[in-house]
């Protein structure tokens, strides 16, 4: 049995490193064979299969969050669908929400994580891919742009506040908020907006805790779009909390459906957060590619 891990040593405020020795002591006691991929600076990760080939190993152990997650996704979306490996995700980050999505808040997260790698057990989900006039990447959690990625930014200089990170940066973003034109195409059909943000969802959770998309399931081939309206702050100050139950769906600024395809394009310059990161910038093209990436389960 040989492995990968991936361990990205700033994770999780940290975490990441310092649960490194016992992982591999672990490992070493189930009679793994590994090789070490730690990275050196954002996105390192992306590059692990100009290392090593993925055709010499069962698997990936990422030790990491869902940053760590989405440059491994975008290492393996770069491979022919036959040679991915499956991934085996033990959480480290500040956000574990693809974990959540997937196993729950489990306390005995390593050695489950291993054990799962032995059961062989696996579970293929969705990946969605995102087109912008620039490049084509991949993300299995959120994309998001408008309020939220403007979250996501200041989030980063938060990330010593733990999980308390984006409710933090939320309530600091809404000193400035404004809404911008945006127009939708989905279906064949298009919508001018006034829009405050959207965020497209392949599970549930998001910003660790944050429970974004309580209809979506990881593998029925559909992403969850929610597009919030122009609100005023009062009106957005009283929906967000309802994020964290999921309640704020049923607000009358918000509309949340599910689709495979979607297109999104704005006079105004619009980055875009997948995961977490921040990259690139509308127009954009979305599009659920079902069952694209296998996980130990
Ligand atoms: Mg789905």
């Amino acid at each position: 049995m040989r492995y990968l891990c991936v361990l990205n040593p700033q994770a999780g405020n940290k975490k990441a490193a310092k649960i490194k020795a016992s992982i591999h002591t672990l490992l070493q006691e189930f009679s793994f064979e590994t090789d070490w991929f730690i990275s050196q600076y954002p996105h390192h990760a992306r590059e692990i299969f100009m290392k090593y080939q993925p055709s010499d190993y069962q698997g990936i152990f990422v030790i990491g969050g869902d940053g760590t997650l989405f440059d491994i996704v975008n290492a393996q979306m770069n491979l022919p669908n036959e040679k991915r490996l499956p991934l085996a995700v033990i959480p480290a980050g500040t956000g574990n929400s693809v974990y959540m999505d997937l196993f729950g808040t489990d306390p005995q997260q390593i050695e489950k994580s291993i054990e799962r790698v032995l059961n062989n057990k696996t579970k293929k989900i969705d990946v969605l891919q995102v087109k912008t006039s620039q490049k084509i990447f991949y993300f299995i959690n959120i994309l998001g742009f408008g309020f939220t990625t403007d979250v996501t930014r200041q989030a980063v200089h938060y990330k010593f506040f733990g999980k308390q990170a984006y409710t933090l940066a939320i309530l600091k973003k809404l000193i400035g908020l404004k809404s911008y034109p945006l127009l939708m195409e989905l279906k064949g059909k298009k919508y001018e907006l006034h829009n405050t943000f959207v965020s497209i969802l392949n599970t549930k959770y998001a910003g660790g805790n944050l429970l974004m998309a309580p209809k979506a399931l990881h593998n029925d081939g559909l992403m969850d779009v929610i597009v919030v309206n122009k609100l005023s702050r009062w009106e957005l100050l009283k929906t967000f909390p309802k994020i964290y139950d999921g309640s704020y769906i049923e607000s009358p600024y918000v509309d949340y459906f599910q689709t495979d395809k979607i297109k999104f394009s704005s006079p105004q310059h619009k980055q875009l957060s997948p995961d977490g990161e921040l990259c690139q910038e509308l127009p954009v093209e979305i599009e659920v590619i079902p069952e694209a990436l296998e996980f130990f389960i």
